[in-house]
């Protein structure tokens, strides 16, 4: 069955786009631990980021490198924050955060749901800077 990232990349359900290529699609998290955190993904289906090969590990980093300086133009922060957790979703993802200090970073803290304009405003400005 596909993933639901699968089925976002496919168009069957909805998503903030922030920028795609050929095999690479990065959306806006739904539950942000910070405005402007996304998600990249790679299109191929892999539950886990270390069963890519050396090839798609590489590029899927590139794709990000792109999407977090799009990201450093768009939103007022310090640092694009990366990380990587995948329990929840079992297709390979790397988070990119904007951050200002370290707890920015901290999943635990407690999620947000932002309003969907602001959604909406956040993805078209990070895409306007993608390169
Ligand atoms: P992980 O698998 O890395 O533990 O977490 C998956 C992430 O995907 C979470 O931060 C969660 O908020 C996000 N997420 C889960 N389902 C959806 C969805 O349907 N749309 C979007 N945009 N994000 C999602």
């Amino acid at each position: 069955m596909a993933t639901i990232f699968t089925k976002i990349i496919n168009g069957e359900i909805p998503s903030y786009k922030v920028a795609e290529d050929d095999k690479h699609y990065a959306f806006l998290d739904i539950n942000p631990v910070a405005p402007g955190h996304t998600l990249v993904v790679p299109k191929k289906e892999v539950d886990y980021i270390f069963k890519l090969d050396d090839q798609e590990l590489a590029e899927l980093n590139i794709f990000a490198k792109r999407v977090a300086k799009a990201m450093e133009k768009a939103m007022p922060c310090k640092r694009i924050g990366v990380t990587v957790i995948g329990l929840e979703v079992p297709h390979a993802h790397i988070h990119l955060i904007p951050i200002n200090q370290e707890s920015d970073m901290y999943f635990n803290k407690g999620k947000l749901t932002l309003d969907p304009k602001d959604m909406a405003d956040m993805a078209a400005a990070i895409a306007k800077e993608f390169k």
